[in-house]
C-alpha cells in the first residue's frame, strides 16, 4: 500500500463506501490558504452540520413553549435523554438498560467509583495504567483519600516494562494475579490518550473477576474508536466523554455505562438526585428515593438539553455508518498511514502506538527523538492539525467518518518535509 500512486489514492478513496460521511462535518477554516488536514477528532470531534439544526429546534421550541417544551417539545424535554440511549449503546457494545447519557466524563468517573469502589481493610487497592489521563490519576487518588485511606499505599499503577513505551497484556495479568486479594477495582482506560494503546479489555476483566476485584474502563479515547463489547466482556462499569470521537461539541454531555447484572441492585451505594428516582412517582416530591433500574438510576440532574442535541446529530451519523463499518476502515486508514510514515526512513520517527491492530484505534502516537515543538508548528503552518506531547510526541488521530487516504498520504508528504 505504501507506493500508491495519486491515482490508485483516488480509487482508494473512490471505493470506501464511508468516503460520503464526510460531507456531513464542518472543517475548520484554511490555513494560509491551505485546506486543513484535521488530525485531532481524538480531541474535539468536528462539529457534524445537522448539530445546528437540532440546537436551533431546542432553542426555538424553548422560545416558543417555554416551561411547556418538558411535555410537548417537538423532542419532549422529560424524556429527552432516553432518545440518545440506544444509538449511545450501540457504539460501546451495550444494552440500552446499561446505559445513560449524563454529566461530563469526570464527574461520572467519581459517581461511578462511590459505587464500585468501596474498599475494606483487606481489599482496597486501586489497579490504573501508570500513564493514565491525569484527570483519571487525580480522581482515584482522591477517592482512595476520600475512604481515609493512603495511595501510596492502595494505588497500584501498572508500568511498562524498562524501555518500552507500551504494557503488555501479560504483565496486566500477572500483576492483577499476584495482587489479587488487595484489589477492591480495576479502572483502566480503554486507548491510552497518551500512546494510543488499545488495552485487552476482555482479558483484563476476566482476571479482575477471577481475583474478586470490580473492572471498569474510562473510554474517552475508545468510545467511537475500536470495536467495543461492554455487556459480553462483562465490565461493571465503563465511563466516556462525547467531545472527542463522537463529536458532541466541546464539553459535550458524557456516557457511563453499568452491567445489566448491577441493573436491579438497588442497595449499591450511590450518590443520589432526583432523575435517578423511578419515573412513575419522580414528580410525587416524595421525601424516599426509590431507585430507577439500570444505568439511568446514576443520574443526579434534570439533563443538558443543548448538549443532548449537538450530541443526537452525531449519534445519527454513527448510527449510519456503524461501527464494524468504521473500525474495518479505521484499521486500513491507520495502517496506510503507519506505513508511508514509516516509509519516511526518518532513523529519529518511531511509532509508540503498538502495530497490532486489535491493540490501537486511529490514532498514531509518533516519537520524534530530538524533536521539539518546531516541527509540530511546521506541520501546522502547512494545514496539519495534529497535536505536540512533551516531550517528544506527535499524536495523529485519522477518524474513518470524516478523514480519507488523501488527508493521510498528503500528512505523510508534509511531514517528510518538515524534517528535512
Ligand atoms: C479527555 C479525557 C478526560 C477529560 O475529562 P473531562 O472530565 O471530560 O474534562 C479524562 N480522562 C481521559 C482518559 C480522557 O481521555
Amino acid at each position: 500500500m505504501n507506493d500508491l500512486s495519486s491515482y490508485s489514492l483516488a480509487v482508494l478513496d473512490a471505493s470506501d463506501a464511508l468516503s460520503c460521511f464526510r460531507d456531513r462535518f464542518h472543517f475548520p477554516e484554511p490555513v494560509n490558504g491551505i485546506e486543513p488536514i484535521y488530525f485531532t477528532g481524538n480531541s474535539l470531534g468536528l462539529m457534524p452540520k445537522k448539530a445546528r439544526e437540532y440546537v436551533d429546534q431546542e432553542l426555538d421550541d424553548w422560545q416558543r413553549l417555554a416551561v411547556e417544551g418538558h411535555l410537548h417539545a417537538r423532542k419532549p424535554w422529560l424524556p429527552y435523554h432516553e432518545f440518545l440511549t440506544e444509538q449511545m449503546a450501540a457504539i460501546v457494545g451495550a444494552k440500552p438498560v446499561e446505559t445513560v447519557v449524563m454529566n461530563s466524563l469526570t464527574v461520572n468517573l467519581h459517581l461511578l467509583l462511590v459505587s464500585f469502589y468501596r474498599p475494606t481493610p483487606e481489599r482496597h487497592k486501586i489497579v490504573i495504567e501508570k500513564g493514565a489521563f491525569p484527570s483519571d490519576r487525580y480522581a482515584v487518588e482522591s477517592q482512595i483519600k476520600f475512604h481515609g485511606l493512603d495511595p501510596s499505599e492502595s494505588l497500584i499503577e501498572i508500568a511498562p516494562r524498562e524501555g518500552e513505551s507500551t504494557l503488555r497484556t501479560e504483565d496486566i495479568i500477572a500483576l492483577i494475579e499476584r495482587e489479587g486479594p488487595s484489589i477492591a477495582t480495576i479502572m483502566f482506560g480503554g486507548v491510552n490518550y497518551y500512546t494510543g494503546q488499545a488495552f485487552e479489555m476482555r482479558e483484563i476483566t476476566a482476571v479482575g473477576h477471577r481475583v474478586g476485584a470490580a473492572v471498569g474502563f474510562d473510554l474517552a479515547h475508545a468510545a467511537g474508536n475500536i470495536s467495543l463489547e461492554m455487556h459480553d466482556w462483562d465490565v461493571d462499569f465503563a465511563a466516556w466523554c462525547c467531545y472527542k470521537y463522537l463529536n458532541a461539541g466541546p464539553g459535550a454531555v458524557a456516557g457511563v455505562f453499568v452491567h445489566e447484572r448491577h441493573a436491579d441492585c438497588a442497595e449499591i451505594p450511590r450518590f443520589a438526585g432526583w432523575w435517578g428516582h423511578d419515573k412513575a412517582t419522580r414528580f410525587q416530591m416524595g421525601p424516599d428515593f426509590h431507585v430507577l433500574r439500570g444505568a439511568e438510576g446514576w443520574q443526579l440532574s434534570n439533563p443538558p438539553i443543548l448538549q443532548m442535541a449537538a450530541l443526537r446529530a452525531s449519534l445519527e451519523i454513527f448510527s449510519a455508518a456503524g461501527m464494524p463499518a468504521l473500525v474495518e476502515k479505521s484499521r486500513k486508514l491507520t495502517g496506510y498511514l503507519e506505513s508511508l510514515v514509516l516509509e519516511i526512513g526518518d532513523a529519529r520517527i518511531s511509532v509508540v502506538t503498538p502495530s497490532d491492530a486489535r491493540q490501537r484505534g486511529c490514532q498514531l502516537s509518533i516519537r520524534v527523538t530530538g524533536g521539539d515543538r518546531t516541527l509540530h508548528e511546521r506541520l501546522t503552518q502547512n494545514g496539519v492539525y495534529a497535536d505536540w506531547r512533551e516531550p517528544d510526541v506527535i499524536r495523529v488521530a485519522p477518524v474513518p467518518l470524516y478523514n480519507s487516504f488523501a488527508d493521510v498520504h498528503r500528512f505523510s508528504q508534509v511531514l517528510r518535509s518538515a524534517l528535512t
